[in-house]
């Protein structure tokens, strides 16, 4: 064909992360056909929907098969229930987004991919090991990274001071509690990142996926942070907080008060999604409202306690052997350096033929990643303290 393509595109490293971990394990499985392997690489969630979920959802697929309540397409930017829901949560973590604010998707995977269409050619930062979708939506518009380096030293979560040279205007991917690491920002370091954009003039995007794996008193939002509302947009899910990887919904919250070149942020955004989105599904958003429900939130809730157990039996092994590690308190995922100086490969390989257990090389999550792994509370509780026994000689 004589069409030119997004030449951007070539830029973009192919990940062979997930195909190369398959390879591996059936290759140790065709040799070893009886091994019981245990998988704790996944970042999906098992256990099902909540009973409050699937009762709305239900409820939603007769309204629509009935000639009286049948609905055509969806409101672009959420029904008005939904979106009131989501503002109410908001409100019940101390912090005020109006409905308007709330635009529902269907899931933020897309609005973080998304969201590279209203914005310019700006300078782009990103801690690193991260959720890789920040990077490579960038790299496919063909903007600037600079990767803020994540260790030991600063616990994985890099800080504004660590940056080089001048920054005026950035786009700045902020990822709490984070994916891989586990690692979740303190108000201090959040509100550091927040006086820095504004300073700058930048934007962050707030990835907040985890946030109901918090524990701990630090932020479940950056709009808990003075200022944040004038320089960040928030993206969340429902998809760890409710088990919806499968049924897809999520958020983003366009404050009002974002604005750049004279026109604002929510009404780039909007006009982004009416003309590129057809919203989500009448009984997925009714089954997201469900979530967020005293009752949905109790059985939500229930779901994560239980992954949270499986992921306090991975850290007391990890400080029991003496092995550091970040997460595993605010998050389903924890962050290990490899023990004796190996890479993550090797550690894989270790973990593999001498325990069966499958977890993710940290090299898979960016360059920082290299010489971590991350294993995943997402497991079944069996497998989890299975794995745990298997490791008591690691
Ligand atoms: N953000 C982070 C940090 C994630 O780890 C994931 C999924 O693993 C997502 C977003 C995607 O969420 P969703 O399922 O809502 O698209």
């Amino acid at each position: 064909m004589n069409i030119k393509i997004n030449e951007n595109f070539k830029n973009i490293k192919e990940t062979y992360l997930f195909s190369d971990i398959a390879k591996r394990v059936n290759a140790y499985k065709a040799a070893n056909p009886g091994a019981d392997v245990i998988r704790l690489g996944i970042g999906d969630v098992t256990l099902p929907l909540a009973p409050a979920v699937v009762s709305a959802m239900t409820g939603a697929a007769a309204e629509m098969g009935s000639k009286e309540t049948f609905r055509g397409y969806p409101p672009e930017y959420g029904h008005e229930f939904l979106r009131e829901a989501v503002a109410s949560h908001y409100s019940s973590m101390g912090v005020s987004v109006p409905s308007s604010s709330v635009f529902i998707s269907d899931g933020a995977k897309s609005d973080i991919g998304n969201i590279v269409d209203i914005l310019g050619d700006n300078e782009i930062i990103i801690p690193d090991p991260v959720y890789p979708v920040y990077v490579d939506s960038n790299l496919m518009s063909g903007h600037r990274i600079t990767l803020v380096p994540g260790s030991s030293d600063n616990g994985f979560l890099p800080l504004p001071s660590s940056l080089k040279g001048t920054v005026s205007g950035a786009v700045i991917y902020i990822c709490s509690p984070n994916n891989p690491t586990g690692a979740v920002y303190s108000a201090e370091g959040l509100t550091e990142w927040v006086s820095f954009a504004l300073k700058t003039g930048s934007l962050i995007i707030f990835d907040a996926a985890y946030e109901a794996f918090i524990t701990e008193d630090v932020p479940h939002t950056i709009y808990e942070i003075p200022g944040a509302g004038s320089c960040a947009i928030e993206v969340s899910s429902f998809s760890k907080f409710a088990g919806f990887t499968g049924t897809r919904c999520g958020w983003t919250i366009v404050p009002d008060g974002l604005e750049a070149s004279g026109v604002k942020l929510s009404k780039l955004w909007a006009r982004r999604q009416a003309t590129k989105f057809n919203g989500v599904s009448y009984p997925v958003q009714r089954a997201a409202e469900a979530a967020l429900s005293p009752e949905g939130l109790k059985q939500c809730r229930a779901n994560i306690e239980y992954y949270r157990a499986n992921a306090s039996l991975i850290a007391s092994l990890m400080r029991s052997k003496n092995i550091y590690f970040t997460g595993g308190t605010n998050s389903p995922y924890i962050w290990l350096r490899c023990p004796g100086n190996m890479s993550g490969w090797e550690f894989f390989d270790l973990l593999l033929n001498r325990y069966q257990i499958v977890g993710t090389p940290g090299e898979g999550f960016g360059e920082s990643g290299n010489g971590y792994f991350r294993i995943t509370s997402f497991g079944s509780r069996e497998a989890t303290e299975q794995a745990c026994a298997r490791l008591a000689d690691l």
